[in-house]
């Protein structure tokens, strides 16, 4: 199934527990935000907005580490029902 996976570089404040989480899916950079890794889907989007192709083991593991944002920073998305996934209403 495809995400998609958004960081709000505005909210990140870099503590970093969605790294260590989801370490094959978010990076710190050098602004010490966290960006989403290219899997090579979209690959010309923007660092912080990635479709990745997961399975469901990984996509339960992405919303555990957007869970343990402090700040709210990710928001995923089924990408192709458009529905939200995380965080839910
Ligand atoms: S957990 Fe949230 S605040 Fe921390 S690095 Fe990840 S996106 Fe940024």
């Amino acid at each position: 199934m495809k995400i998609r996976i958004i960081v709000d570089p505005d909210l990140c404040i870099g503590a970093a527990s969605c790294v260590t989480i989801a370490p094959d899916t978010f990076i710190m950079n050098m602004e010490n935000k966290a960006e989403v890794i290219d899997h090579g889907i979209m690959p010309d989007a923007p660092m912080y907005e990635r479709v990745i192709d997961v399975t469901e083991d990984e996509r339960q593991n992405i919303i555990l580490g957007a869970q343990s944002c402090p700040t709210l920073a990710i928001t995923i998305f089924d990408e192709d029902t458009g529905l939200q996934i995380y965080p839910t209403a």
